[in-house]
């Protein structure tokens, strides 16, 4: 059994490996999809985001529109810190269940897809970390097809973000995903078959 914590910058092509790894029969836990829930009504995270940003975030149906909160938190790197803080450890605990729940099945590989595993912490989660990377150039590029940004505000995301070096540095797999997404795929199957050995082996910590 063996849990893998599965980050990368924007547009990096972690999606894709993690599409890849649950072809291969991994189970998938999607940070983002857990980050939805913590604004949902009714939960701790909802309660402590209204209180910090206050009720004009709360549409007519009730639940957070993410769109003003967005609003306030984008460009504003004190108010994005203290979101954070508040989503981060509440996004660490639904992963924490939800991985414990996978072992209780008897899933042997686990991925948590995460692209802020490294900057909130989350290893402790994890036996390993796997980092996807891509040059600038060519995240930038998927950024403009994919997102339709211009090439200032594809850069402007990436920049706001962790560098390829400093996330390589951390990880105990890296993943460079420059070229096809045949390329991409064979990597992955390749770490995927090292990966089955250790899993095989006892559960430890890294
Ligand atoms: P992330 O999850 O890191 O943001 P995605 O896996 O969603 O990245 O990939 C970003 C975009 O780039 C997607 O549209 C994806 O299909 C595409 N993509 C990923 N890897 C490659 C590749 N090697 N060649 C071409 N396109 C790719």
């Amino acid at each position: 059994m063996r849990v893998i914590g599965l980050t990368g910058g924007i547009a990096s092509g972690k999606s894709t490996a993690a599409q890849y790894l649950a072809e291969s029969g991994a189970h998938v836990i999607d940070a983002d999809r857990l980050g939805h829930r913590v604004y949902e009504p009714g939960t701790p995270g909802f309660q402590k985001v209204v209180n910090a940003f206050g009720h004009d975030i709360v549409a007519k149906d009730g639940t957070i529109d993410r769109r003003i909160l967005g609003g306030k938190v984008f460009g504003a790197p004190e108010q994005m810190e203290r979101l954070n803080e508040i989503a981060w450890p509440e996004i660490k605990k639904l992963a924490a269940q939800e991985i414990k729940d996978a072992k209780q099945r008897g899933d042997d590989v686990i991925v948590l897809e995460a692209a802020v595993l490294l900057e909130a912490g989350w290893e402790d989660l994890v036996d390993e970390v796997w980092v996807v990377t891509t040059k600038v150039a060519t995240a930038v590029e998927r950024l403009r097809t994919r997102n339709g940004l211009s090439e200032d505000a594809a850069m402007a995301r990436i920049s706001s973000q962790m560098s390829n070096k400093e996330r390589s540095d951390r990880a105990d797999v890296k993943i460079e995903n420059s070229g096809s997404v045949d390329d991409l795929q064979r990597r992955v199957q390749r770490h995927w078959k090292q990966l089955e050995k250790r899993a095989a082996e006892p559960a430890g910590k890294r």
